[in-house]
């Protein structure tokens, strides 16, 4: 039977029955998340799915694929084509086709705004120009920025999780003035819980609770940061409920940051704990050496002080958990030129930097220690790990051990290959480039090399 062929009703059936495959397959809420936005249709013999974004696009065509190929020929028997579209984004309406936005009145707000509504406390630096994307914060940046751009629709809220010195605060600001940018009628408040928390309590001190609730309840996009500190604190949380529910159910965006996610958020009651889990959660991860190194680049190229490349990948190799520390660690070296008019060399870097690159690596990473450490995680001999054998497992565990010598030691592709067992330097980059794709698709590994990293830092 034709595909194109079906009449009207019974091609409606079929996407159902798709879907409710699909749903069956990928499970409930990943359903919802990422396949309930796509529009589904037959065309001229293809299955035609339209994602309300690209970063929904890409998504399900990296992880879904093969689902989608699979459980489409389950219902159609004739194996066709599945295309995967972008709908065209909306467009901005002109600011007098809509409703006039509700500006709180802000007579508690901060100094400094003459009166007038504040939109905005953004930090112009934090923006997503200025945001270095890499493997460790890819997601997060595409899902901040496909809330800016369709802000309420899918992924509400956003969570975002990582430690300290990560981009959270970054990554908040920059969805403020993204949006703003696209619209500069929304209204958009960036609050840190902590001050959030003050405000509250000033109201109800001073029976002013009719405004609090104005301004955090009426505004399209509320950015919250930090939202651990609401741990144990049960009347602000309640209150946050109250918010969170009012911004949800008008369809305004919520985008919340934490150093843990949602489920080890553990003093949070669990009703407020489940909706942050309705909309999408992401970490941050720390950043490999080639993503510490561009953000390193991108601040030298701000400073009056000429940085050599070196310098600047001895810091990198050296300050690897902490983008604030990395930031501060150039600084530091700069400053410490300009004072004492010298040039910065590595010289000049690594005596500025003494302390701290001693903190960071009293012993630092070879590939020795990570083919044992891997070794043991495995727990197979390291004989096995440097030798010929390609039988799966083994294969597989060496090329993360592989990757992992790439991400944490400073060596040459060339010189893993060797700690390897004599192996071409191409074989080490197939092996890097394979695991930097599954770390995006495959939780297992993933998981692995988070654990393996976890342990040598711990060593
Ligand atoms: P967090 O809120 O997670 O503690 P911040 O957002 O304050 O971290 O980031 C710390 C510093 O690092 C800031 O100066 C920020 O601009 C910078 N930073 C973090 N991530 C990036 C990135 N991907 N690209 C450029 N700068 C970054
Ligand atoms: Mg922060």
């Amino acid at each position: 039977m034709g595909v194109t062929q079906t009449p009207r009703g019974a091609v409606d059936a079929q996407i159902e029955l798709f879907h409710s495959r699909l749903r069956d397959v990928i499970g409930v809420a990943k359903w919802e998340t990422w396949i309930r936005p796509l529009s589904v249709s037959i065309d001229d013999g293809a299955l035609i799915l339209v994602a309300p974004n690209r970063f929904n696009a890409t998504w399900v065509e990296d992880n879904y694929t093969h689902q989608l190929n699979e459980i489409a020929s389950s219902v159609w028997a004739d194996p066709f084509e599945i295309s995967i579209e972008v709908a065209p984004a909306p467009p901005v309406p002109a600011p007098l086709d809509e409703p006039i936005p509700i500006q709180a009145t802000f007579d508690t707000a901060p100094p400094g705004n003459n009166g007038f509504p504040v939109t905005t406390n953004l930090v112009a630096r934090y923006s997503f120009e200025n945001f270095v994307v890499g493997q460790s914060n890819r997601f997060a940046h595409a899902a901040a920025q496909a809330v800016a751009e369709q802000p309420g629709r899918h992924y509400n809220p956003l969570f975002i999780y990582a430690s300290a010195g990560l981009g959270k605060t970054h990554l908040l600001h920059a969805v403020g003035q993204h949006r703003l940018e696209l619209d500069p009628a929304a209204t958009v408040r960036y609050v840190t819980s902590e001050a959030f928390f003050n405000d509250f309590i000033n109201s109800i001190r001073r029976k002013r609770m009719e405004d609090f609730k104005d301004r955090y309840r009426k505004v399209n996009l509320l950015l919250l940061d930090d939202v651990q500190f609401f741990e144990g604190k049960e009347q602000v949380l309640e209150e946050f409920f109250h918010t969170f529910n009012s911004l949800y159910e008008a369809g305004n965006q919520l985008v919340i940051s934490s150093d843990r996610s949602p489920r080890d958020l553990r003093t949070l009651e669990n009703r407020l704990r489940s909706r942050f889990e309705w909309g999408l959660t992401t970490d941050i991860q720390s950043p490999d050496i080639e993503t510490r190194l561009a953000i390193l680049r991108k601040n030298a190229a701000g400073t009056a002080t000429p940085v050599p490349d070196d310098v600047l990948e001895f810091i990198a190799q050296n300050v690897a958990d902490n983008i604030r520390e990395l930031e501060g660690a150039l600084t530091r070296v700069t400053a410490f030129a300009t004072l004492t008019h010298e040039r910065v060399t590595l010289d000049l870097a690594s005596s500025v930097l003494r302390d701290v690159v001693r903190l960071q690596s009293e012993e630092p990473l070879t590939a020795d220690i990570i083919i044992s450490s891997v070794g043991q995680y495995y727990e197979i001999p390291r004989s096995e790990l440097t030798g010929s054998s390609r039988r799966q497992p083994l294969a597989r565990q060496r090329q993360i051990a592989m990757y992992v010598c790439r991400e944490h030691t400073g060596l040459s592709l060339p010189r893993i290959g060797q700690a390897f067992g004599g192996r071409d330097h191409t074989t080490v980059m197939h092996a890097v480039e394979k695991i930097k794709g599954l770390l995006q698709t495959d939780k297992a590994v993933y998981d692995q090399v988070t654990d393996i990293t976890q342990q040598l830092r711990t060593r």
